[in-house]
């Protein structure tokens, strides 16, 4: 079963890379068919087949013979593993089926934003959906097998409501400390992009975009206030260590990091074991 859910989210990822490449351009995800983007050719069934066709083909287009870049191929393994992840930890549930529809709009936000800094709207709004569905369809929809297991519960319709107004505010204060204690550093690459023609003249620069709050409000409403709060943290924490490891290596002049990418993988710790994190925590609390 784990294998069918494996291949179902190497297809699911095939449509992903739909998104990634179409979302940011404002291009419509289901017309036109897909074509090489090198030489317009139209793909056929043959060249659709999700992991195979990237394999047989030498990683290159049939028609023009451009190389195809080996993300797609990534892209597509990834989406079935967390699927089949997903299956193996929750079981066939409809909860699970919604967390594989919000992981694939991840997957596509975390390389809409590593590409062009962007997180698509449309990708956050149906987070957003996906969490209040989840919350509706509520725990009673579910097995009970993961009630007593360390993953993150579903949360009350509450709950969701709570995570989504909270999450995204806690994270505009950090933006703002972190406005203020590298204010520096910012003034310094704001003049330079200014220089560069990078930002346009009274542009400024945020430590993190809007798009990253608006993904806040999707953590909390898909894990609630305590969850959400592990995936923030372990989201900042990794954004930092990956910070200041590319500042160590100085490979940061003139980038910006999309924190997008840690605050996803924030969430993907806290949805498979949150619950672990937060009742260490409690314990630890009650001196236990
Ligand atoms: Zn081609």
């Amino acid at each position: 079963m784990a294998f069918i859910a494996f291949i179902f989210g190497t297809v699911v990822g095939s449509f992903v890379n739909v998104l990634i490449y179409r979302l940011p351009k404002g291009i419509s995800v289901v017309a036109p068919p897909s074509h090489c983007p090198a030489c317009g050719h139209r793909l056929e069934p043959m060249d659709l087949v999700p992991l195979l066709s990237y394999l047989w083909l030498g990683h290159k287009c049939r028609y023009c013979c451009a190389p195809v870049s080996w993300r797609y191929f990534g892209v597509e393994a990834l989406t079935g593993a967390v699927f089949a992840l997903v299956y193996y930890r929750f079981g066939a549930t409809v909860d699970a089926g919604l967390l594989c529809v919000l992981f694939a709009c991840l997957i596509a936000a975390f390389f809409t934003d590593v590409d062009q800094y962007i997180i698509p709207d449309s990708l956050n709004a149906a987070g957003l959906i996906i969490g209040f569905a989840r919350a509706v369809a509520g725990p009673d929809a579910f097995s009970t097998r993961w009630l007593s297991e360390p993953g993150v519960q579903p949360v009350t319709v509450l709950g969701a409501l709570a995570g989504a107004a909270v999450l995204p505010g806690l994270l505009y204060l950090m933006i703002l400390l972190g406005n203020v204690m590298f204010r520096r550093q910012i003034a310094e690459q704001e003049s330079q992009w200014a220089n560069e023609g990078i930002l346009e003249e009274g542009e400024r620069l945020d430590a993190m975009g809007m798009g990253d709050v608006k993904l806040a409000a999707v953590m909390g409403a898909n894990l609630g206030i305590a969850g959400g709060l592990v995936a923030l943290l372990t989201g900042v924490f990794i954004g930092a260590v990956f910070g200041l490891a590319l500042k160590a290596m100085k490979r940061l002049e003139g980038h910006a990091i999309p924190f997008g990418p840690a605050l996803i993988i924030g969430f993907s710790v806290s949805v498979f074991v949150g619950g672990d994190v937060i009742r260490w925590y409690l314990n630890l609390l009650a001196g236990g």
